[in-house]
């Protein structure tokens, strides 16, 4: 009880600390450091409740949360499941799994978006569990090192490096870095066919930028911004599903209507909101050493 109590003590305060500034508007709405933050994440009940499992596309299913993403890829060799969100979220996946109709234990690969304890937490108690091997990017290694769930070891079976590829089953993703949000934020494609086309699926990672920025860290965002907008993409995904609008396509799921999660004039939306507020943090910052 006393540990539940810090924990929604801590969540409230993370949301409330984002700054109330700059703002800007993309689209005809307008955001906040803050703002985002809360979108994101929503209530610490949302960050741990089940959202409807469902298909998205091809081979593609949601298997998340209300406020964290984790998407399972089917294949007939097993499958693949990318973030397994906090270590307390993993039984509440599996059970999204199995209402899916596949087995949690069939998971082969683990993948990850960030280093951060919302998406990767729980990969140690997943690949206890399934035996699945964690792939990770080098870049977010340490951090992923340094995350000891219950003092869990955190398991790297693989380290990749931008622009690998992971396959299984028919299946295959290449890893693009996109640095920023951590040294080694990693947003994944892969092709899936669906009634006989083939569509780009873009699993985003976070380009949400630190309220303080680095001039290392101001490079990786200037590379990872021009990166994804590189990216061949019909089906926009991402590490929160506020990001991708999830809920809103999730309510427009009509039997043979068109799939609205092929959404090709969504694909740079949630990249343009947060490179506004990359330039407007680092104009404010700037603005800010000017006048020391
Ligand atoms: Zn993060």
């Amino acid at each position: 009880m006393r540990k539940l109590f810090v924990f929604l003590a801590g969540a409230a305060a993370l949301a409330q600390n984002a700054p109330d500034h700059p703002s800007v508007t993309v689209q005809g709405k307008t955001f906040t450091p803050r703002s985002i933050l809360a979108r994101n994440m929503g209530t610490p009940e949302d960050q741990s409740t089940a959202f409807p499992p469902h298909k998205i596309v091809g081979n593609v299913y949601y298997a998340g949360t209300k406020t964290l993403s984790a998407f399972l890829i089917v294949t007939p060799q097993g499958n693949i499941l990318i973030d397994s969100t906090y270590e307390r979220n993993v039984r509440t996946i599996q059970k999204s799994i199995e209402q899916l109709g596949f087995k949690f234990s069939d998971i082969r690969i683990l993948l990850g978006n960030h280093a951060h304890g919302d998406h990767m937490e729980g990969d140690a108690l997943v690949k206890e569990l399934t035996g699945a091997q964690v792939v990770a990017m080098a870049e977010d290694v340490p951090a992923l090192k340094a995350m000891k769930p219950g003092g869990k070891e955190h398991p790297v079976d693989r380290t990749i490096h931008d622009g690998d590829t992971v396959t299984l089953g028919g299946a295959t993703l290449t890893a693009h870095l996109t640095a920023g949000h951590t040294p080694g934020a990693t947003t994944w494609t892969m092709p899936v066919t669906e009634a006989g086309k083939t569509y780009q699926v873009v699993f985003y990672s976070s380009l949400r930028s630190p309220t303080v920025l680095t001039p290392p860290v101001i490079d990786e965002f200037n590379h990872s911004f021009a990166v994804v907008r590189t990216l061949p993409c019909d089906v926009p995904l991402g590490d929160h599903p506020s990001e991708y609008g999830m809920a809103e396509k999730y309510a427009k799921l009509t039997p043979g209507a068109p799939n609205p999660f092929i959404d090709p004039s969504g694909c740079r939306l949630e990249a343009d909101v947060q490179e506004a507020m990359f330039k407007a943090i680092l104009a404010e910052q700037q603005k800010a050493e000017q006048q020391h």
